[in-house]
């Protein structure tokens, strides 16, 4: 019988136990990792996070992401406490208090006429539920979403995933198809933004046009690409994309899960485009930590789709827990100004990333938003062959060294999203690990 808190005092053969158990007990198939390697983390603050050794290291992927308003928020603590003495779960069909509090807070932030929320425990959740809306609205089938896209692994959100993680993966939605991302630093039609006047687009909406036999549902985009390698789509693409989509009475669908609440410098990424999407969903950071995700859209759309016999619920859906801390991350977001925040890591970071390409050939590009921000490794800019390995090399030294980000693009693109509690000081570190692990790739990428 094994106990893992049957803590020993040798720190490094209690690691070794705990991967042990993991070897025999834990289930590896995860996006970042099949090893059965360390670290093995056991608490988190802020920006950083502690390993079972006290190793600690700072944290630039937000754990996966949902720590954007740093780890164990005080205000987030504190609604999950009250949540524990009030109700933590309740029945999905009768309202509860936070459920009506959260969605009365979001219907406030939101633009018109986006009014209605249902929410849900992730990001896959919201945006099933978003396509399924979008499907009984608009009474058609066929949904899209940009070649680099990524709204989840679940089967129905894996199907408009198409950044990867697809292969041997059926059967996925034979209705769910692909467009064309406006990748510009690789342009899959070759041309060149802004003459191009989004050949991206028209492109995709001829093949749209061409193949459909009956009325296309949606357009499903997220408003910056993260996963599918931190591709920030040039000014206007998202309204082009917004009127594209309205001339054939198709949805657009924002999953705004990481870009939203703050990420990209302004409350939701839609903001940049100045339009309004028909639906919206949110996960990631919203819940600061907590599994909740959210799926907003206007009463309109709402009347129709219940009128049509939509029935959504699951077993905790809007359940108080959930709903009180997606209510404490928006309070959060709001009462930190973490659009600001996000504005000013991202200056800082960028201005360090670009002297960074100065000196290393290997830095391809630096791109990104707010907090989302990340570079992408070439072995030569002329031919910008992907330097996979070598950015899968920068990961693990700069992981070994207390700093943790992923890598993307099957390592070529390394993401940094710190959270909104990072500080200069911590920025300036982590910089200075990636600037040694580059220093130490170098000779590597010219023999390769
Ligand atoms: N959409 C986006 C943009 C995401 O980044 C993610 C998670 N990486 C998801 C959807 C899926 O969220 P979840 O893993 O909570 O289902």
């Amino acid at each position: 019988m094994h106990d893992c808190d049957d803590y020993t005092d040798d720190v490094a053969s209690l690691e070794s136990e705990l991967l042990t158990l993991a070897r025999q007990y834990s289930f590896r198939g995860r996006i970042d990792k099949t090893t059965f390697s360390g670290p093995v983390l056991v608490s988190a603050k802020g920006s950083i996070v502690t390993d079972i050794r006290g190793k600690e290291y700072l944290d630039f992927n937000s754990g996966q992401a949902c720590a954007a308003l740093g780890h164990n928020h005080p205000r987030i603590v504190e609604a999950i406490h009250q949540a524990c003495s009030s109700m933590l779960h309740s029945h999905s069909s009768i309202y509860n208090l936070q459920e009506i509090r959260l969605a009365t807070k979001l219907a406030a932030i939101m633009p018109d006429p986006l009014r209605k929320s249902l929410f849900g425990e992730s990001g896959s959740d919201a945006n099933e539920l978003a396509i399924l809306v979008a499907r009984l609205f608009t009474g058609g089938k066929d949904v899209f979403s940009p070649h680099v896209s990524y709204h989840g692994l679940s089967s129905g959100s894996r199907s408009i995933t198409f950044a990867g993680w697809r292969r041997n993966h059926g059967p996925l939605a034979s209705d769910a198809h692909a467009i064309l991302a406006p990748y510009c630093y690789r342009c899959p039609l070759a041309a060149n933004f802004p003459s191009c006047d989004f050949a991206c687009l028209r492109t995709s909406f001829e093949l749209i046009d061409a193949q459909s036999s009956a009325q296309p549902a949606a357009v499903i985009t997220e408003t910056l690409f993260s996963a599918g390698g931190v591709i920030n789509p040039p000014a206007g693409w998202l309204a082009r994309l917004r009127k594209m989509c309205a001339d054939r009475g198709m949805l657009l669908i924002l999953d705004e899960e990481q870009t939203g609440l703050g990420k990209l410098g302004t409350m939701f990424g839609f903001e940049r485009d100045n339009i309004v999407p028909d639906i919206v969903t949110l996960a990631k950071h919203f819940g600061g930590g907590v599994g909740v995700s959210s799926m907003t859209t206007s009463a309109q759309i709402e009347e129709t789709v219940v009128e049509a016999g939509l029935t959504v619920t699951r077993s905790h859906s809007n359940d108080p827990l959930l709903c009180a801390a997606g209510l404490a991350s928006l309070e959060v977001v709001e009462a930190e100004d973490v659009p600001a925040r996000s504005r000013s890591i991202g200056e800082l970071l960028l201005s360090h990333l670009w002297r960074l390409a100065d000196k290393f050939e290997l830095i391809g590009d630096v791109r990104g938003c707010g907090s989302l921000i990340g570079i992408e490794l070439v072995l030569d800019r002329e031919t910008k062959e992907p330097a996979y390995v070598e950015g899968q090399q920068i990961t693990q030294y700069c992981l070994d060294r207390g700093l943790i980000f992923s890598s993307r693009r099957n390592g070529s693109v390394l993401r940094f999203m710190p959270p909104s509690t990072t500080t200069p000081a911590q920025i300036d570190q982590a910089m200075e690990t990636l600037q040694n692990a580059l220093a130490m790739s170098r000779p590597m990428a010219r023999t390769n």
